[in-house]
């Protein structure tokens, strides 16, 4: 798809093409005040506007101009492309902002693939671009009119979803915030690629093994089949993907998976989201660890994410300052309205050792292992992460947790949660034996 001013109609349009592409501010504002209706003029074949050209290039400042000459800001081109696609295309993000900002409709279809803007920020992997748009959805009519989750879950002409077109070009991160806005995780194709594909068909298909975490860290189907009833795990060992293949054999262990029905969940604060992401991603790699184990693939190095706790300082704290369930990591969460507190790993373990039913989503809410109260919230412990020489600052808090957690201590519920953190494996460095159970099933194809 060109973007570029190949064939104006004359070569005074054609410079004022190439001003506006290559960013000649001085040249565009001479052009305009000689001839101020070159602005409604369009390239021959693309039938590209200024503003798509400027909008794909990048060039902000030209395209604020041209927005404050009360251009529209959803010219279309020879492919119905708004310069809103055409800027979350080529990841122009302060380009895309500035044209919702001017008003820009996110929910124009194209007529090459009836996609969107959202659509083409997912396929080509531009994060920034992506947020913007679903922030811009989240408080523009389009909410009221469509709904915000039928926007996320908009499909283009042939059944593919923005998810869709993640997987198949393979970014983890932007399957990661479409799945965080409520894009449904299972859902199959249309006629794209190969019909009644899920989005975990398209990444085992294109060998993404972070795009294969990440949706099933957000409960993705492995059993799920294709319209020719093939389910990821076939896909990926058709093409060779071994690690792939091996976490998505329906017989190896199942990994975490974030439990996105239970309310809390989903009103977490960042801060409490961040730590408890990384723990799910932290406890499933302890897993692959030893699924991959038989697999040439070595693990990348690890995601690196906001607020992750230092495991050093876990090794390093006294049994004062440790999480009274797995007595290996510090406490970090804090429940509410109780109060007590827990390490991430245990949260987690706590939310996630029932799967939620793949139809209904349903899954009960857990209670306070401590006090069975149900939980209302979880924050952030407000106990600081031990520094050198802050000794203090814990063992007051922590003091009282004991207490507090001691009271409970032979509750059921606190039996159930233990159980569950050790069919999860180790939540630190040290090795399980489950684990390896579900290697061995691994082994032997
Ligand atoms: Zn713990
Ligand atoms: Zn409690």
């Amino acid at each position: 798809m060109g973007q570029a001013p190949s064939c104006g109609r004359s070569s005074h349009d054609h410079n004022f093409f190439k001003a506006v592409e290559g960013g000649d501010l001085a040249m565009v504002e001479s052009s305009l005040r000689m001839d101020p209706e070159i602005l409604h003029q369009s390239t021959l074949y693309d039938r590209l506007s200024p503003l798509h050209i400027a909008a794909a290039n990048g060039r902000l400042e030209i395209l604020s101009r041209i927005l404050d000459r009360s251009v529209h800001p959803d010219l279309l081109n020879r492919h119905k492309q708004t310069p809103l696609m055409l800027a979350a295309m080529h990841g122009r993000i302060a380009c895309l902002q500035r044209l919702l900002q001017a008003g820009a409709n996110i929910l124009m279809f194209d007529s090459l693939h009836g996609r969107t803007c959202l659509h083409y920020a997912a396929y080509y992997g531009h994060l920034d671009c992506l947020q913007a748009i679903l922030a811009a959805a989240r408080s523009t009519p389009v909410a009221d009119s469509w709904g915000f989750a039928r926007f996320v879950n908009v499909r283009d002409g042939n059944g593919a979803t923005p998810l869709h077109l993640a997987a198949k070009q393979g970014w983890p991160n932007c399957l990661h915030i479409l799945l965080g806005n409520g894009a449904l995780v299972s859902a199959p194709t249309g006629r794209y690629s190969y019909q009644g594909s899920t989005p975990l068909h398209l990444a085992a298909r294109g060998g993404y093994l972070d795009c294969v975490r990440e949706l099933l860290a957000w409960g993705a189907d492995r059993k799920q089949r294709d319209s020719s009833g093939r389910i990821p795990y076939i896909v990926a060992l058709k093409r060779k993907h071994r690690a792939c293949a091996a976490l998505l054999n329906p017989l190896s262990a199942e990994p975490l998976v974030w439990p996105s029905p239970l309310k809390f969940m989903s009103e977490l604060k960042p801060d409490a989201k961040a730590l408890l992401e990384a723990a799910l991603m932290d406890a499933n790699r302890e897993r692959e660890k030893n699924i991959l184990k038989g697999t040439t693939y070595s693990l990348p190095s690890p995601v690196h994410w906001e607020g992750e706790i230092d495991n050093d300082n876990a090794s390093e704290a006294t049994d004062m300052e440790l999480c009274c369930i797995c007595f290996d990591q510090i406490c970090t969460i804090e429940v509410q309205d109780c109060g007590h507190q827990m390490c991430a790993h245990c949260t987690l373990a706590l939310c996630c050792h029932s799967k939620p039913n793949p139809s209904t989503l349903c899954l009960s809410a857990p209670l306070c292992p401590f006090c069975r109260s149900s939980i209302a919230r979880l924050v952030v412990a407000k106990t600081k992460i031990k520094e050198e020489g802050d000794k203090d600052s814990f063992s007051k808090p922590c003091k009282l947790r004991k207490s507090q957690n001691s009271n409970s201590e032979g509750s059921s519920s606190f039996k159930g949660l233990s159980s569950a953190v050790g069919s999860l494996g180790k939540m630190g460095s040290r090795g399980s034996g489950k684990i390896a159970d579900g290697c061995d099933m691994m082994d032997k194809p």
